[in-house]
């Protein structure tokens, strides 16, 4: 990462590792924190609440992303154990995390998922729509709202994909840009990601469940 931050002119400080732990074994987790490392990402919730609500009750200096899609009859326990939604796409969901950062006296920081190739399975907001989410996250539901994820096709250069996001970001007034994950990273630093999501680079293969 901080080679890849150097050869794009940009500080390694300036981009944060996403330690993506979903999948993976309680004794490389607590290795990983060991190292140091409190920034993580979860695709699921409930995965994430085995993983880390104990954590959360020691230390207060957990950082801790949901990187996968969120159902809103969730968006309350997301809530509660994240410090930053990535995978906002749409307006009932919006809604439901107002209604739920409300209750909960709590307020996530949120990103808006784009599906930057349009992929029939894949969620996020289609680009052409991007802006009139984006100004109804802020304005209609008054969400914290700080950045763009995506996940680009797997068949696909992701390079157009990091440019495009970057190119919403930047009209919308967004700092913040989570992109690149174990294969892609560098091509994400190049294109300007804060946030890069790993896993399998960092904690070996998933074990599924
Ligand atoms: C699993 C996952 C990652 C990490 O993928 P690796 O290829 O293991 O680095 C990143 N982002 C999202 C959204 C994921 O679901």
């Amino acid at each position: 990462m901080a080679a890849a931050a150097r050869a794009a002119g940009r500080q390694p400080d300036d981009i944060t590792l996403v330690a993506v732990s979903k999948q993976q074994p309680r004794d490389r987790i607590d290795a990983m924190l060991e190292s140091g490392q409190r920034v993580f990402g979860e695709n699921r919730v409930q995965e994430a609440q085995t993983h880390w609500q104990a954590h959360r009750a020691q230390r207060d200096d957990l950082c801790l992303h949901l990187i996968g899609p969120l159902q809103t009859n969730k968006a309350r326990d997301a809530v509660r154990l994240f410090d930053v939604i990535e995978t906002l796409d749409r307006p009932k969901l919006a809604a439901a995390l107002a209604r739920a950062m409300d209750r909960e006296g709590r307020r996530p920081d949120v990103f808006v998922q784009v599906n930057t190739g349009e992929e029939p399975q894949k969620a996020g907001v289609i680009p052409g729509e991007a802006d009139a989410f984006i100004a109804a996250v802020r304005g209609d539901y008054g969400l914290p709202l700080k950045g763009l994820m995506c996940i680009p096709p797997v068949e696909e250069e992701p390079a157009m994909h990091f440019a495009l996001l970057r190119k919403i970001a930047r009209r919308n007034g967004l700092d913040m840009l989570s992109m690149g994950m174990s294969h892609d990273f560098e091509t994400a630093i190049a294109f300007g990601a804060t946030h890069v999501r790993i896993g399998t680079a960092l904690f070996g293969q998933r074990q599924p469940s």
